[in-house]
């Protein structure tokens, strides 16, 4: 990472911590405080976009809800258009769709068919990455409309949990902003 030691311990102070959300054992990492101050919301979305200024992306890709926030400021940041991940069943027009596996059960995101041009570069962007999984279904996705993936970018990584290398297995250049230790 080649953000400014100073930048990543403003981003890391400005991310709250809510111990035993949504179920005990877990430690929600929430960055709705890191987006409502003026000065981390700048520098966390300069941060993410800092790595593909000159790497020609064409479309950033936000995962439903968080990454549409940081992905269309993202997006405005690199002149690019926006294209939302989201959950299944909210989209309009026709979609395809990826399944992945929760701890318990199944979810799906969905993309319009629509949404990219063939061989166009898209980064995805989101809020944290755990396991990896919504990443993973989100680029699986990325690819099936057409899109070349160009980079993931995450303000919070948790490394323990795996996701970043998982992302990186399938090829995929991944950058994170802070990183916190446990899940
Ligand atoms: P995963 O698919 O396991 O990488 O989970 C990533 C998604 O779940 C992201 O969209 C996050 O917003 C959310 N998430 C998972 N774990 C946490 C956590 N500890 N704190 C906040 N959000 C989380």
């Amino acid at each position: 990472m080649s953000l400014e030691p100073d930048t990543r311990a403003d981003l890391r102070a400005a991310i709250r911590t809510i111990p035993d959300f949504p179920k005990p054992g877990i430690q929600f990492r929430d960055v709705t405080t890191l987006m409502g101050d003026a000065r981390a919301f700048d520098a966390a979305v300069s941060e993410l976009a800092q790595p593909y200024r000159n790497a020609d992306i064409a479309k950033v890709a936000g995962i439903e809800a968080r990454g549409f926030i940081l992905g269309g400021a993202v997006a405005r940041e690199l002149g690019v258009g926006f294209t939302p991940v989201r959950k299944r069943g909210k989209l309009p027009h026709d979609t395809l769709i990826e399944e992945y596996e929760l701890e318990y059960g199944s979810d799906a995101v969905e993309i319009h068919v629509d949404a990219l041009e063939r061989g166009e570069r898209v980064l995805v962007v989101d809020d944290l990455i755990a396991t990896g999984g919504t990443a993973e279904a989100a680029i699986k996705l990325i690819r099936k409309a057409g899109g070349e993936i160009a980079g993931a970018a995450f303000v919070v990584d948790l490394p323990d949990l795996g996701g970043a290398v998982r992302i990186r297995n399938l090829g995929v250049d991944v950058h994170a902003l802070v990183a916190f230790e446990g899940e």
